[in-house]
């Protein structure tokens, strides 16, 4: 057995920023986030005064319905540090609205994971202060695989400032990479 559980209350946690504050306030209270432009509707969750693609000025902040689809992931088994429970799987979920984040997948086997998982949002306490967002199964069948986005992914849902704490996804697990069909997750011996 070897089911993948939300961190146990004590684990590092981010610190929030000037502008990441509403974010992590979001997730006390339950609630993911994101930022959407006014004037042509790109989304992204990491806070932003600018639209990385029209350049225009007027964000608009949004709660999200909280559900998502896997894009990628990867498991770890030798922790960064010695407080966080092993495996975790670290992951990018492409949310229904349109944006990518990065977060760690629960409530299931590691070997149950594959690419389109339909994903819902659940929160858990990291410490007294900081909420995660963390993503578990939910049932349904297997959606069609998403086109690949040229948006940035952002780190901020599960890393926030300290990007240290986790680790992106193996190169070679990003689907449509260099591996396109790798499969499932494995066993990685330098995390
Ligand atoms: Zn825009």
């Amino acid at each position: 057995m070897s089911r993948l559980l939300p961190q146990p209350a004590g684990i590092p946690a981010p610190r929030p920023s000037l502008h990441s504050e509403p974010y992590w306030d979001g997730c006390r209270r339950h609630q993911l986030l994101y930022q959407r432009c006014a004037e042509c509707g790109y989304r992204g969750l990491g806070a932003f005064t600018v639209c990385a693609q029209c350049h225009a000025t007027s964000p608009v902040r949004e709660a999200s319905a909280g559900m998502g689809s896997l894009y990628s992931w990867t498991v770890v088994w030798r922790p960064p540090d010695p407080s966080f429970r092993v495996p975790y799987a670290p992951a990018v979920v492409r949310l229904d609205e349109g944006f990518w984040m990065m977060s760690a997948l629960i409530g299931c086997e590691p070997e149950e994971l594959h690419d389109g998982l339909r994903l819902a949002v659940e929160f858990h306490p990291a410490n007294g202060e900081i909420t995660l967002p963390y993503f578990a199964r939910r049932g349904g069948a297997r959606s069609s695989r998403h086109r690949r986005s040229r948006e940035p992914v952002s780190a901020i849902g599960f890393l926030g400032s300290a990007g240290r704490r986790a680790r992106q996804p193996e190169a070679g697990q990003h689907r449509g990479g260099y591996h396109g069909g790798l499969g499932g997750p494995r066993r990685t011996a330098d995390l």
